[in-house]
């Protein structure tokens, strides 16, 4: 049995056109310094904040898939603490009625599957971007402070501490970065970042905090370093404090920021500039009708609708865009070879020219394109595999690529002549077969496929040479 308790508070920052309390946009790109700020995301005294209402919705949403109980009277609050990223000396989030709290989600850990309750989840503000100079937080020589990240909306879920081990933490992060991105307000591998505070303790020890791991690729190592760094202290009698570290990724190690705080010393108070929100009943139920199918009901149906394995059920899924257009092409095409090519050799080149299924050049109009030729057997697997890699290289339809290069099957009149050909030219390769060398046939079969470039099929090839040696 594992001694280790984990639980995760994960923060997301949304995609939204402005910020949560003010009209400056949300954008990700390098904007000078301080400009995109206002006297509201700056906390002027006199300015009032207005709650972006498509924040709402989207914590809404997250709080049902996470299958929460739903807060009908939304408010809040004014975190305080003193700290230069935050000019107001308050962060506006929400602390006693968070919009969700109370969820449950199953996660897939290899072969197991655990429970993880959800606490909150609750929507708060991002504070500034601090910038330290010449070092890292513990050794620069002054430090920046950048304000256009101020009052940028983010979404925190937190979790009870129901994860025994660094891996079940990953796994619950890249779950819940799936289910994020098909509810629409997450794209992996974009400027939207994922940021997890991980509270991790053993037995004999207190509960250490591990501030900012970014994504989900650094969970396991972060939580490892630190799973680690406790034992070996209970084990030499040495006290593990309650206190705040943070991650240092360059090192995969942690260290010590601060002694941890409580949530009293933050002494949160109401926000009486942001009026109460309502989730009604029915605002609740008008979204439920639109979630769509989340991954793991997805996974789940594609396996029976489809009779696919567990594997390739779950590759398709990985991604939402993915998984829609297998459906799609399932329509006219066997959904067994569809599946397998789409994440066997789709993937493969996807993944070696480093994309995404989304943010590749294919369209699904020249993957038809494709199967259509695979499957009417005009084009070999091998030059199946060179026009995918040229259509997804050069981001050129098939037809294009079809045009320049000359990649489909010949004919059988033109295959029959070649091996005439081959025939001809190789005499002793003959001889050594009717002498019962099997490798003479792979031999001349390796002559038809250079001669015709790869357009004949080698199979059927084989079988022509047989048929002509015997006559
Ligand atoms: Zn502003
Ligand atoms: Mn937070």
């Amino acid at each position: 049995m594992s001694d280790i308790k984990i639980g995760l508070e994960t923060h997301v920052q949304l995609d939204t056109n402005t910020k949560l309390f003010c009209s400056c946009p949300n954008t990700f790109t390098e904007d000078e310094p301080n400009t995109n700020v206002c006297e509201v995301c700056l906390g002027h005294p006199g300015s009032k904040p207005q709650l972006n209402k498509k924040v709402l919705t989207q914590s809404l949403k997250t709080g049902l898939a996470l299958n929460c109980k739903i807060n009908e009277n939304v408010f809040f609050s004014r975190k305080t603490y003193f700290y230069p990223d935050m000019s107001k000396n308050y962060q506006i989030t929400q602390y006693e009625i968070p919009v969700a709290q109370n969820g449950e989600i199953t996660v897939k850990v290899e072969d197991r599957e655990i429970e993880v309750r959800i606490k909150r989840v609750h929507i708060e503000e991002d504070p500034a971007k601090l910038k330290h100079k010449g070092g890292d937080i513990s050794d620069s020589d002054y430090t920046l402070v950048d304000y256009n990240r101020s009052g940028k909306p983010l979404l925190e879920i937190v979790t009870k501490p129901d994860f025994k081990s660094p891996k079940e933490a990953r796994e619950y992060l890249k779950q819940l970065e799936k289910m994020l991105e098909y509810l629409g307000l997450y794209e992996s591998e974009s400027e939207y970042s994922l940021k997890t505070d991980a509270n991790i303790s053993r037995d004999g020890g207190e509960r250490v905090e591990v501030k900012n791991i970014t994504g989900t690729k650094d969970i396991e190592k972060a939580l490892s370093y630190e799973a680690t760094r406790q034992k070996q202290m209970i084990r030499r009698g040495r006290e593990v404090k309650q206190e705040t570290r943070s991650y240092n990724q360059s090192m995969s190690s942690t260290q010590k920021l601060r002694e941890k705080e409580s949530e009293r010393d933050y002494g949160y108070i109401f926000d009486p500039d942001l009026t109460r929100q309502e989730l009604t009943a029915k605002k609740q139920r008008e979204i439920e009708e639109k979630l769509p199918e989340l991954p793991q009901q997805k996974y789940e149906r594609f396996k029976q609708q489809y009779e696919l394995e567990d594997k390739l059920s779950e590759s398709l899924i990985s991604e939402s865009k993915l998984a829609e257009d297998f459906e799609r092409l399932s329509e006219e095409f066997e959904s067994k070879l569809v599946a397998s090519w789409l994440t066997g050799d789709l993937k493969k080149v996807l993944n070696y020219n480093d994309f995404t299924y989304e943010n590749s050049p294919v369209k699904l109009s020249w993957i038809k394109s494709i199967l259509e030729l695979k499957t009417k057997d005009e084009i070999t697997d091998r030059n199946a595999e060179e026009l995918l890699r040229a259509v997804v290289e050069e981001s050129k339809s098939p037809e294009t690529i079809l045009e320049e290069k000359d990649l489909l099957k010949e004919d059988d009149a033109e295959i029959e002549k070649q091996i005439e050909k081959v025939l001809e030219k190789n005499n002793s390769a003959i001889k050594d077969y009717e002498n019962g060398d099997k490798e003479a046939l792979n031999f001349l079969v390796g002559q038809v496929m250079q001669e015709t470039q790869g357009k004949a099929d080698p199979r059927e090839s084989r079988e022509l040479i047989k048929q002509k040696l015997e006559e």
